[in-house]
């Protein structure tokens, strides 16, 4: 295996064997010239050294795994009661991926990335699915505390590595979750640890930077924490827009417990605006527990369909189950500037 530094001319290539040594050698005939350009990584033979075909780049075993990820087949239908939200994430996302003569013609740089934030279980991850799936994107999804590596750079490298990945397979959205893992305010002082967070957030500024924003490459991001994130990441020309994803309302938990209720045999009349009613400050995530619950109870009665009062039972056994739970809190102004 090499990697050509060099064409000489049409038949002549200077290539690095992966052992060390450079050679100038030959091509197969059925090797496409054209794409013998300086980085690309080569199969030679073994005794001659003539190139015998092109390789793709190396990919990372973990940026690989990233990608292995499929979006699904997520329609904006499936996201409940974020029409505004879906709107504006299609505008600074789906816009200049699908028509980027629009921005030129008007001369304004479309947003290179969106940060999503708002409490856990609101559909977050799902609404970033739904837009890669609807634009056939590649989709990586990265969470971000995985990257972080006990081993100096290690981390840092792979967030190289999966921009130029994303690079080489426009167009794609990167996904990164729990941002605030890496994205974290910078102290003067920290642990040895602390540096090396710091150092992948400073690499992650170095490419948003470095990409084009006509590329087509896009980012998102989500946290639940967006009051901890460094400012430096949330400046224009880096997540451009903010978009809060908040608790449901009663009207968007109708229609979120609508959708999760859909495929769902049931039998007679189901009031749902009365289950919904009881269960305040429930998030998505809950609403879907809510129908399981109801199936459960179902189960449990020995019938094969879900009848109102299984809701009804659903949502209170959740309800005593969220009193447990705290909720995550953050600085009601942020991103109000
Ligand atoms: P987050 O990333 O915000 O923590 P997720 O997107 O992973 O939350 O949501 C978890 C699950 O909750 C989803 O898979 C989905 O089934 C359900 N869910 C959350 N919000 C909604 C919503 N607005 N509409 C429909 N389902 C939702």
């Amino acid at each position: 295996m090499g990697e050509v530094l060099r064409p000489l001319d049409n038949e002549r290539f200077i290539v690095k064997a992966s052992s060390g040594p450079r050679y100038v050698v030959g091509c197969r005939s059925k090797v496409d010239k054209e794409k013998l350009t300086s980085g690309t990584r080569v199969v030679l033979d073994m005794t001659t050294l003539t190139i015998m075909r092109t390789l793709p780049r190396e990919v990372d075993p973990v940026v690989y795994n990233m990608l292995h990820e499929d979006p699904g087949n997520v329609s904006y239908s499936a996201v409940g009661g974020l029409s505004d939200q879906i709107r504006e994430l299609r505008e600074s996302i789906e816009l200049p991926l699908m028509n980027p003569e629009l921005f030129l013609r008007v001369g304004i740089k479309p947003p290179k990335g969106v940060l999503l934030y708002g409490p856990p279980g609101t559909g977050k991850t799902l609404l970033a699915r739904a837009i890669a799936s609807n634009i056939d994107a590649n989709f990586l999804k990265i969470v971000s505390s995985a990257i972080i590596d006990k081993y100096i750079g290690e981390s840092a490298r792979l967030i190289r590595e999966m921009f130029g990945y994303a690079r080489d397979h426009q167009p794609c959205i990167i996904f990164m979750d729990e941002i605030d893992a890496i994205g974290g305010r910078r102290f003067s002082e920290g642990t040895s640890a602390d540096r090396e967070i710091q150092r992948t957030l400073m690499e992650l500024l170095n490419q948003l930077d470095g990409f084009d924003e006509l590329g087509k490459v896009k980012m998102i991001m989500a946290t639940n924490r967006p009051d901890v994130l460094d400012p430096a990441l949330l400046r224009p020309g880096r997540l451009d827009r903010k978009i809060e994803i908040p608790l449901p309302n009663e009207q968007s938990r109708t229609e979120v417990l609508k959708i999760h209720a859909a495929g769902i045999a049931k039998h007679g009349e189901i009031d749902y605006e009365a289950v919904v009613k009881l269960a305040e400050g429930f998030n998505g995530a809950d609403l879907r527990n809510v129908c399981t619950e109801a199936g459960m109870s179902a189960i449990r009665a020995e019938r094969d369909y879900v009848v109102h009062e299984d809701f009804m039972k659903a949502v209170r056994k959740l309800n005593d189950a969220k009193k447990l739970e705290s909720s995550a809190h953050y600085s009601a102004d942020f991103g109000k500037d």
